[in-house]
């Protein structure tokens, strides 16, 4: 196995728009993910194959070796820790933001005056106790694995503790939000020892890439 390269992908955005960067490295899947069933996906190249993960897992497989490759959002990077990852290249996809938000009546600015302790409900735990931590908020943490809108709407939670593109899911629930946590993209995620023993076949996929990433952003 130690000539080919694998590149874990999750489904939908990632997907989509890591595929022109791909294009650009002269690799172009064989089948779409969305359409078709299979986990490993074969390239025009015999030496590169994808394989289609949940987006919290990809770190995961990069990590132990499952593959070689990976692209993950900031989000899922902090959660995971990053251990054994190399984490060379900003593709400045999947952009959105960390937020805090609260439902349209709640007073957060004087709960935090206060002292009051805040229950958040989020699926990015690390993030939202070191969000709060660096404040001095002292919050109860229930951990959700996804539609955090609605915990505030049924009195599960103060505040929540989100990804943001368009607000128009906020708005849709009459939540707002209160505090910008951090501005949210992809990464390229490499295994570490992967980069040492396949350096020959990686570095020319890495550089591909940096550059096309480089021209998206200038042009
Ligand atoms: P699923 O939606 O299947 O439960 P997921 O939410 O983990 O899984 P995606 O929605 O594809 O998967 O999100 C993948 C990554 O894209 C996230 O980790 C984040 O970095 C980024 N992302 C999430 N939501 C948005 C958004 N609304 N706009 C832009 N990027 C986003
Ligand atoms: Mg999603």
């Amino acid at each position: 196995m130690d000539s080919t390269v694998t590149l874990a992908l999750s489904k939908g955005r990632i997907f989509q728009e890591t595929l022109p960067l791909l294009a650009a490295a002269g690799i172009t899947p064989q089948e779409d993910p969305e359409s078709s069933r299979k986990l490993i996906i074969g390239t025009n190249r015999a030496d590169v194959r994808l394989i289609v993960v949940r987006a919290t897992d990809v770190p995961t497989y990069v990590q132990h070796g499952g593959a070689d490759l990976g692209v993950a959002g900031r989000d899922v990077l902090v959660e995971h820790g990053g251990e054994g990852l190399y984490q060379p290249i900003d593709l400045g996809i999947a952009r959105c933001r960390m937020m805090v938000a609260v439902p349209e009546g709640y007073d957060y600015a004087a709960q935090v005056r206060h002292g009051s302790r805040i229950r958040v409900a989020t699926k990015y735990v690390k993030t939202a106790r070191e969000h709060f931590a660096a404040k001095g908020v002292h919050i109860d943490l229930i951990k959700l694995y996804g539609s955090m809108e609605l915990a505030p709407l049924v009195g599960l939670a103060d505040a929540i503790v989100d990804l943001v593109s368009t607000g128009a899911t906020l708005k849709a629930n009459r939540l707002v939000v209160v505090e910008d946590i951090a501005p949210i993209s992809s990464r390229l995620i490499v295994n570490q020892a992967a980069l040492k023993t396949k350096r020959l076949l990686l570095a020319p996929i890495l550089a591909a890439i940096e550059s096309a990433v480089a021209a998206q952003r200038a042009g």
